[in-house]
């Protein structure tokens, strides 16, 4: 995974903007060394595909990311009072049972509507519905 070695022989940062902070930002060498920003590219994350870097909101380097494999159920969800300095909603993650929520680095719409949409896309991806990813945050709710 991504590494801080600047291959100072390949370029300068004039040249290509760092740090880079996905897959499309690298130009690989045969090694799978991007030639900017030195990252690694190996094989894909189970859970977001990426090769030099993890998408925002891959929930492998998460906390609960032990305890989703072990088959606990965790959702995304938005609250319109979340969100970055320009606006976007942040994503939200609610664990069963477990009062409070999670602040990720995944940032959705600005429009929360389509936030919550995007909730749900990222949801299915966790095989949670829509109606179940309710269940799981109102239980986090405290008692
Ligand atoms: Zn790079
Ligand atoms: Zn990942």
């Amino acid at each position: 995974m991504a590494n801080k070695t600047y291959p100072k022989r390949f370029a300068t940062q004039a040249e290509q903007p760092l740090p880079h902070t996905q897959d499309t930002d690298c130009t690989l060498d045969d090694h799978g060394l991007c030639v900017y920003c030195g990252a690694h590219h190996g094989e894909p994350c189970v859970h977001c595909g990426g090769k030099g870097f993890h998408t925002p909101g891959c929930l492998t380097r998460h906390e609960l990311w032990t305890a989703i494999q072990n088959g606990e159920r965790v959702a995304w969800f938005v609250i319109a009072t979340h969100r970055n300095p320009e606006g976007k909603h942040i994503g939200l993650l609610a664990h069963e049972n477990h009062p409070g929520f999670y602040i990720t680095d995944l940032l959705l719409d600005a429009d929360l509507g389509i936030a919550q949409l995007q909730c749900d896309e990222h949801n299915a991806h966790l095989g949670v519905t829509t109606g179940e990813s309710m269940v799981v945050v109102l239980s986090t709710f405290s008692k």
